[in-house]
């Protein structure tokens, strides 16, 4: 299932019976292993060309940064913020603290932030930094009654949200 997809499922399912359902503007944040939107303006989702609107994750927002995601684009929100990267952030900053690079290991990342590890606060930092960001431009650009997050990284909800709304 493309990314896209999973967007235009959740977004649609929000409007139809979720939280969305009283409006006709909104738009869905996946924030996990990939990173994307689904958007819904007057009741109607924004598509695209090749279905690709709402691809947002890819938008280059550190073009002088060293990470990359998985179609090597340096930079982008993918590369910053997504569940692999922030593992890979992790334990490149810290020298390699994780018991292993696997993405399942983010809540080890949660965790020792919780602990105010400074090395993991600094990546979860970037990370909302670079969500925050790209939501108030997805707030500018389609003008939504409402952001809906979701994904896994929510599971981080406590350490993030609050950087995310700043
Ligand atoms: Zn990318």
């Amino acid at each position: 299932m493309f990314l896209s997809d999973s967007c235009r499922a959740y977004v649609l399912a929000e409007q139809g019976v979720g939280s969305a359902r009283n409006t006709s503007n909104c738009v869905y944040v996946e924030l996990g292993k990939s990173i994307g939107a689904g958007i819904v303006i007057d009741r109607r989702y924004l598509e695209g060309n090749h279905h690709m609107a709402g691809e947002f994750g890819h938008i280059t927002i550190d073009p002088t940064s060293d990470s990359q995601c998985n179609y090597g684009k340096q930079g982008c929100r993918k590369a910053l913020a997504s569940i692999s990267s922030i593992v890979h952030r992790y334990a490149k900053l810290s020298g390699g603290t994780l018991s292993d690079r696997n993405s399942s290991h983010v809540s080890e990342v949660f965790e020792k932030a919780g602990r105010n590890d400074p090395v993991a606060l600094n990546v979860l930092d970037t990370v909302a930094k670079a969500i925050g960001l790209g939501i108030s431009h997805l707030v500018l650009l389609f003008n939504p009654a409402l952001v809906i997050l979701g994904g896994e990284l929510l599971h981080g909800e406590d350490l993030l949200l609050q950087g995310i709304k700043r």
